[in-house]
């Protein structure tokens, strides 16, 4: 499923599941490869900064820029 919950004016995504929170919708999706949760330490996501206390998950950190707008479409 490609259910995306988004947190309100954050360009991320809080995983359900779980409640990891990602940065962008393909660091989410890496989490979620086949619809199950996984560790992103251990994905090899970096740790990006806090969003009220938790933890916000990337890719990388170069991949931090909310460059695109997918989540616009
Ligand atoms: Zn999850």
């Amino acid at each position: 499923m490609n259910h995306r919950p988004t947190p309100p004016g954050q360009s991320g995504c809080v995983c359900a599941a779980c409640w990891h929170v990602f940065n962008s919708p393909s660091a989410f999706d890496k989490h979620q490869p086949r619809g199950t949760c996984a560790d992103p330490e251990q994905l090899g996501m970096v740790m990006l900064r806090e969003h009220q206390g938790r933890p916000v998950w990337g890719l990388s950190r170069r991949t931090d820029l909310p460059a695109r707008t997918e989540e616009a479409a």
